[in-house]
């Protein structure tokens, strides 16, 4: 029989990289939504090509361009009312950012397993996410590369036989700089990421290594280890996305070539294996794959994140919120490189902690987050 699909955020780059899985096993899966934010334009190609049963978008859309008996919903929460009325065998939650946190709580109350992508629902989250998983016994799998290779690496021993999670971050494209040089790397240098082709915001957060920061805490929400049990180590090819390491000693590595649709295919496959568009890794000598440490003395977003995560309650969303204005400013042009993490850390400083307990008091921290971000700003002008 075949699976359907359920498509939150069918536009980016891992949106697209789902359909082209769901394009390659015709035979394996069927599309039953379809959403977006506002690119209708590449909603309209994929619902033509796809004929899912329900579309949503943020934005109008035109039934006329839509397959005859689409059903629409359009508007601020059209993919949370969507995944409302879907019901779907597998949700794909490719939206990005903290946007993404109530699509994310509706497709658990609603759907049985849920993809994730997204890493800033699940880092703000947190308890509230755990508490709807429990009372709806839906499950959530990582299509996040590291999250999938860690997630695969568990199934070859009991939890208490783990000694460690090792998350391996490529560095980015600024990994050999020294910090004095940061101040004065480019947009366009930090938008050329070595090995991964992705959206623009997670390119950035790969060269700040907010995005790893980011994943230090997804990878504590998703497995349930503390902050004592999750390591970075800077390996620049990115053909190991993630390790495990056991008791005994023994480490259990994933690797293949960096590509997201591997990742995407397991996600909507597990726990069966098939076919894949990938093209196959070669381990020959001439692309050795390197270590290094990654000291969070050094590469501040990794010592803020692990500070997040052990104080928890909002500082998770704290450190997610400011980051994700920060890039905004960074984008507009209004703050350098090197004051990311600077605005970042003001964040946290100036913030106070209090319980996540409710989607109220995240939103309220998301907001706080951005207004310091802002405050940060114009304290340098
Ligand atoms: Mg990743």
């Amino acid at each position: 029989m075949k699976r359907s699909v359920l498509l939150l955020g069918c536009t980016g780059s891992i949106g697209t990289q789902t359909v082209d899985v769901i394009r390659a096993h015709p035979d394996r899966f069927e599309t039953l939504g379809l959403s977006c934010r506002s690119d209708v334009e590449t909603l309209y190609r994929q619902a033509n090509e796809l004929h899912p049963k329900f579309v949503a978008a943020e934005v109008p859309l035109d039934p006329a361009r839509l397959p005859e008996g689409t059903l629409v919903f359009s508007g601020p929460d059209a993919a949370e009312r969507m995944a409302a009325e879907a019901d779907a065998d597998v949700t794909v939650l490719a939206i990005s950012g903290y946007a993404a946190l109530r699509p994310l709580l509706a497709a658990i109350r609603h759907g049985r397993r849920i993809a994730i992508a997204n890493k800033e629902s699940l880092v703000c989250g947190g308890a509230l996410v755990d508490a709807a998983l429990s009372a709806y016994g839906a499950e959530l799998l990582p299509i996040d590369s590291e999250q999938s290779a860690i997630f695969q690496a568990l199934q070859n021993g009991r939890r208490e036989e783990v000694k460690r999670l090792i998350l391996t971050a490529s560095g980015g494209p600024f990994f050999r700089k020294t910090r004095g040089e940061l101040k004065d790397v480019t947009l366009s240098d930090a938008l050329n990421h070595p090995t991964w082709k992705m959206g623009r915001k997670i390119t950035l957060d790969s060269a700040t290594l907010m995005n790893k920061g980011l994943e230090i805490i997804e990878a504590s929400r998703l497995f349930h280890f503390d902050a004592e049990h999750i390591s970075v180590l800077i390996h620049p090819q990115s053909i190991v996305h993630s390790m495990v390491e056991y008791c005994d000693g023994t480490i259990m590595a994933n690797m293949s070539k960096p590509d997201m649709r591997l990742p995407i295919q397991y996600a909507l496959t597990y726990p069966l294996r098939t076919e894949s568009p990938c093209e196959p890794l070669k381990l020959d000598l001439t692309h050795p794959l390197e270590f290094y440490p990654a000291d969070p003395e050094r590469f501040h977003a990794l010592r803020m994140a692990y500070d997040a995560l052990r104080a928890d309650g909002i500082m998770p969303t704290v450190f997610n919120g400011a980051n994700e204005r920060a890039a905004e400013l960074y984008f507009d042009g209004r703050i350098g490189f090197a004051d990311i993490e600077d605005c970042v850390e003001y964040a946290l400083n100036t913030i106070e902690n209090r319980p996540a307990d409710s989607l109220e008091a995240i939103a309220a921290a998301d907001r706080a987050a951005r207004y310091a971000a802002d405050r940060f700003l114009n304290r340098k002008q």
